[in-house]
């Protein structure tokens, strides 16, 4: 398997896919080291996945460099990756005794009660690239901490960095055999699908998710599904600061050069202000530093993968043809690697793929809205339901609107953000299950009733 970096598309290095026999092998382990692992102490557990988190940090550099280089992200955003995944660790540290420990719920009378959170047992974690390390994390560490062993299987796209977390997970002191880096694409994630496994936890795209429900259902395991979305922005009238707006919604289109599951996929502005919105969100683009990833300031860089420019390309073709205007890139960039100029596209509407399909790319379409009701049932207008944001200067008028709004979250005046602290959760087409929050930390266990008398 050839890893290639995206902003030059040669060769970094060459992997060997895992085979059949390997993938077996490997399973067969995991079963026999899950059985050690539940039994070491949650203290324990909690104490090693926090040496794992100094590990990442000691680090550093050569981490972001590995995530760079494999995925195309700007250096800073690796690193800004790297650290802002702590925050689940310090998640771990803070909540996971209280909700992984036994509940005592009755202790007088005839029979007293408690409940007990076992681990599922060996979990599959097939795994996204876009942000290797906070999707990882969000079930990997979860599962660890709860008792589970981990098949995991790193995205083709981000190989590298999977093999690290296997090899710093190790060194902190998780058993050898509860935890297993799988390495390959779509036939090795078939093989973990093939396997008796106790759960499936799968970060990706509808597509894929949808097939993975449907292929593992029989077996009767747990499920979660993390998806894509087609998140929108309405940035109402009475925002304090029209230009702030337009700069913080440009940086929720196109972090990460929109690869992100909540990047902001749509933007809806009230006409009042639409016209200095508009001009405002196109000098911001304008500023963003586009090139070569590894260099200081770069904001965009190429796309992880090519046929995705092909995705963007003719998502402007349509729009272009049933009447938008490009106000600003939409082209190729440079003369190898996979890069794209950020595009910004007005006079759109939902007959376009823009504003329904996701784009998972540097590509925005801004509409005009009259009033709140209009903005509303665009928002609605969608099969994803991961988040929706709302800029304004008040918030009572805010959160009435994204009350309605069917998304597993809503943001006030910030977009494109994930807390370790609630849950993580799609609706509709963006999947099913919670990662994150005290739900996601017993995500990865399954309650035992006890009835004791005597
Ligand atoms: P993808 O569906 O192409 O691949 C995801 C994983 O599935 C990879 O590891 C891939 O090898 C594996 N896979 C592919 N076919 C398979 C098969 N037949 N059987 C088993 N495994 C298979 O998605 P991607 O391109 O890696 O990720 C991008 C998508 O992920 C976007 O839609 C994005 O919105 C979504 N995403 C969602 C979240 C979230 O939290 N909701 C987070 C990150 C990414």
């Amino acid at each position: 398997m050839n890893i290639i970096n995206p902003a030059t598309g040669s060769t970094i290095e060459k992997l060997t896919e895992d085979t059949p026999v390997e993938v077996n092998n490997k399973i067969a382990a995991l079963i026999e080291g899950q059985k050690i692992w539940a039994k070491v102490p949650l203290e324990e557990r909690v104490a090693i996945i926090i040496k794992y988190g100094d590990l990442v940090m000691e680090n550093l550099d050569e981490l972001a460099k590995i995530l760079s280089l494999e995925t195309g992200k700007p250096i800073q955003q690796a690193i800004n990756e790297i650290k802002g995944a702590q925050n689940r660790i310090d998640h771990i540290q803070k909540d996971a005794l209280k909700w992984l420990q036994k509940e005592i719920i009755t202790e007088e009378g005839a029979t007293r009660e408690e409940i007990t959170f076992e681990p599922l047992g060996v979990i599959a974690n097939i795994s996204a690239w876009n942000f290797p390390y906070n999707v990882g994390y969000n079930v990997f560490l979860y599962a660890l901490l709860a008792g589970n062993a981990v098949a995991y299987k790193p995205s083709e796209f981000a190989s590298l960095t999977g093999l690290k977390f296997r090899d710093l997970l190790w060194e902190a002191g998780i058993p050898k055999n509860a935890f297993g880096c799988f390495i390959g694409g779509a036939e090795v994630g078939e093989m973990l699908l093939e396997a008796d496994l106790d759960g499936y936890f799968f970060t990706g795209s509808y597509k894929t998710g949808k097939y993975i429900a449907q292929k593992v259902a029989s077996k009767l395991v747990p499920v979660q599904l993390e998806l894509g979305g087609k998140d929108p922005l309405y940035v109402m009238e009475d925002v304090a600061d029209v230009k702030q707006a337009a700069i913080n919604a440009a940086e929720g289109a196109f972090y990460n050069n929109g690869q992100s599951c909540c990047a902001v996929e749509r933007v809806y502005v009230h006409e009042k202000i639409y016209d200095e919105f508009v001009a405002a969100f196109v000098d911001e683009v304008s500023t963003y530093k586009i090139g070569d990833p590894m260099e200081e300031g770069t904001f965009i860089g190429p796309l992880t993968r090519a046929d995705q420019m092909d995705v963007i390309l003719s998502q402007i073709a349509d729009a272009k043809n049933k009447g938008a205007k490009v106000l600003y890139g939409g082209e190729r960039w440079g003369d190898k690697g996979y890069y794209l100029t950020p595009a910004v596209l007005s006079n759109v509407d939902h007959s376009m793929d823009l504003m329904k399909e996701e784009s998972f790319g540097p590509i925005i379409g801004i509409q005009k809205v009259k009033n709140d009701q209009e903005a509303f049932e665009l928002m609605k207008d969608t099969a994803y339901g991961l988040t929706a944001a709302v800029f304004s200067g008040n918030e009572l008028r805010a959160k009435e609107l994204v009350e309605g709004l069917p998304t597993g979250t809503v943001y006030v005046n910030c977009c494109d953000r994930v807390s370790p602290n609630l849950p993580w959760t799609g609706r509709k087409n963006s999947g099913m299950g919670v990662t994150l929050s005290y739900m996601g930390i017993r995500a990865f266990t399954q309650p035992k009733a006890y009835q004791l008398r005597g």
